[in-house]
Parts: C-alpha cells; structure tokens; sequence
C-alpha cells in the first residue's frame, strides 16, 4: 500500500503546480506562530526550494514603494494588468508594519486592484493585520520564496514611504522602484538620502492632464538629483533614472517595464544578479539566527526573570552591567 502523503506534502505540489488556493493556503501557514504550523512551514519552505534553481527560472522581484496616494494601486493595477496580458503570471504582495493603517488604504486592498484582482494569472495578498518589523520581515521574506516557487514570473512587493519597511522590502528585490507624485511647487519633495540609494528607478506618476508640467519639471529634478549619485557598479549606464508615468492613463507603463527588463538582463549577464541573490540570502540567514537568539530571551520563564533580576541589580547599582550581561548569557548556554 502507498504511504499516505502528508498535508504539507500535498500542499506543495499544489503549490508548485501552479494553484492559487495552495498558494494562499501556504502563505497563511508562514504568517502562523504556532509552533506546529511553524513545523509545517519550514518543511513546506524545504520542499519547495528546488523549483527556483538558476536565474532563468527565477521570477523578477520588483519593490515598490511610495507615499499613500501616490498612486501604487493604480500603478499596481495598470502594471500588472499589462504584464498579465502579455502572458506573464503576476504576484502582488504588500508589506504594510506600521499599525497606522488607519492613515490611508489597506495595501494590497483587492477592491483597490479590481482587474487585476479578477485576472486568473494574478494572486494578490493584503498585508498580515498586525505584526512586529522582525515578523513581517520573515513573512516577506518566505511569501515571496513561496509565490516564486508557484512559478509567478513577476513578483510585485509593495509598501508605504515609511520607516525601515522601504530597506526590508528592498532586501528581498531584484530592482526597486520608488513612486512619487509631482511636486506642488519647484522644490523637491524631501526625499531621503536613504531611498535615492535604493531606488533603481523614480517614477514621478500622474504625468498626465493639470498635473503633466510639474511632473516633467519633478522628473527632470529627480534625474539631475540621481546624476549626482556616484554611478553604481551593478548599474548599466543610465541607471539610476527617473521617468514620467500616468497610472491612470496607463501612460509610460509599458516604458517603465522595457527599462526594468533592459536592468534585469543586464543584471544577469554581467553576474549581478546573482550575487544578489546570493547576498540576500546569507542576509536572511543571519536575521533569522539573531531573531532566534533574541527570541530565546523571551520564551524561557526562567531568563524572562533572570533578565528581570539582574535589569534591577543593574539599576540600582549593585552588580555591573558588563558583568550581568556576562551572566545571563552564561545562563542563557546552560538552559538551551
Ligand atoms: P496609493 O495610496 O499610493 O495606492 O494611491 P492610489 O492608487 O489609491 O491613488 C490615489 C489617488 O490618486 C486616486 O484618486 C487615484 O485615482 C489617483 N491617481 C493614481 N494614479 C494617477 C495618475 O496617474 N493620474 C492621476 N491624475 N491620478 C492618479
């Protein structure tokens, strides 16, 4: 008699085949903190780790990142509805960690992406309700392995101007692109040193009706700003650039994809692609042993009070810092 397969068994060659349900199914069992579900996701994670091998199997991880109503949505939806009938299977996931949903839409908000949400070779999935930067990370981090793995050949990884959640989604990216929307008057519109760096390519939206002179004046201040960035060495020329775009009018969307495709391949010939990939990697790696460690910190009884003791020896000045950090991590060795 055959052996019965098990559930995660099962869901990964859902998964893999290309259902849309196993994929959602899957994503649901990553976000779970249940240690059990834990259990199961890591073992989905492994089963599904052969079908992404070299870089032409793999999908295009684009970021895209932009203030609340800068037009992401609309963006999202004409962009993904024009790579979806060329063919190509489209994923949208969005990365939302701040709790300040209240402030604007609900990423990935399906109602937002009405075409695209009804198009059987797109998948989109909101952001988890509340989670900690670290959770959120990890969830980005796997969804996007899990959706790759699926055999999505676009993957586009959303999420607001906020915080640190532009570097995390960056981290997880092959090409990033910022939104923003013209500039009210000639000043440019306080962006951060932080993103220019990230950003391979500014889109200044709504390019198009009133709003079409200042977004060719924003553009054009947006790519002296980037000339003035030192070229970079994973870059063709030309890269970092800005370009005008209507999300709306559907105007320079088809553009705005040439120049990703014209980066990708650049990326992969000359090798740069895939050491970022394998950078990336070893990144994740990493945070997932410091969350680990962070998190043995907490989960024992035992050192919760330990660390609680020596927090008020510390305080009240009866044993050193130094020493009672030494202290903890001993005992931190001998209860794991
Ligand atoms: P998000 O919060 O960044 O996702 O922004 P939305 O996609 O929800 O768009 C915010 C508002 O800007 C909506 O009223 C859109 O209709 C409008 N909008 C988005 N893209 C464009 C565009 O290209 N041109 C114009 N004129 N309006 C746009």
């Amino acid at each position: 008699p055959e052996k019965p397969t098990s559930e995660v068994a099962e869901l990964a060659e859902g998964l893999v085949g290309g259902q849309r349900r196993a994929l959602a199914r899957a994503i649901t069992l990553i976000e779970s903190v249940k240690p059990s579900h834990r259990k199961d996701a890591l073992e989905l994670l492994s089963r599904v780790r052969q079908e992404t091998g070299d870089n032409s199997k793999q999908a295009l991880r684009i970021g895209l990142s932009g203030t609340p109503g800068v037009g992401k949505s609309t963006f999202i939806e004409s962009f993904g509805m024009m790579l979806v009938n060329k063919g190509l299977r489209v994923a949208v996931l969005a990365v939302d960690p701040s709790s300040a949903r209240s402030g604007g839409s609900i990423l990935g908000d399906k109602t937002r992406m009405s075409l695209l949400s009804r198009a059987p070779n797109a998948f989109i999935r909101p952001s988890p309700s509340s989670n900690t930067l670290g959770g959120v990370a990890r969830r980005t981090r796997e969804a996007v392995t899990l959706c790759e793995a699926a055999g999505y050949d676009v993957i586009l990884i959303e999420t607001v101007g906020v915080g640190q959640s532009e570097t995390m989604v960056a981290g997880v990216s092959d090409i990033f692109l910022l939104l923003m929307a013209p500039a009210g008057g000639d000043e440019l519109q306080g962006v951060k040193r932080g993103i220019m760096e990230i950003a391979d390519i500014i889109v200044v939206n709504k390019a198009d009706g009133d709003l079409k002179q200042a977004a060719t004046r924003t553009c054009a201040d947006y790519a002296g700003a980037l000339r003035l960035l030192r070229k970079r060495a994973r870059d063709p020329d030309g890269f970092p650039k800005a370009m005008l775009a209507s999300a709306l009018e559907e105007e320079g969307i088809a553009d705005v994809w040439e120049e990703i495709e014209t980066l990708a391949n650049w990326r992969k010939e000359s090798g740069v692609w895939d050491k970022a990939r394998a950078s990336q990697a070893a990144d994740w790696f990493q945070q997932e042993v410091e969350a680990g460690l962070l998190a043995q910190l907490t989960e024992s009884e035992t050192i919760r009070n330990l660390m609680q003791n020596y927090r008020s020896n510390v305080s009240d000045g009866t044993v050193s810092p130094s020493v009672a950090a030494e202290n903890l991590l001993k005992a931190l060795k001998t209860t794991g």
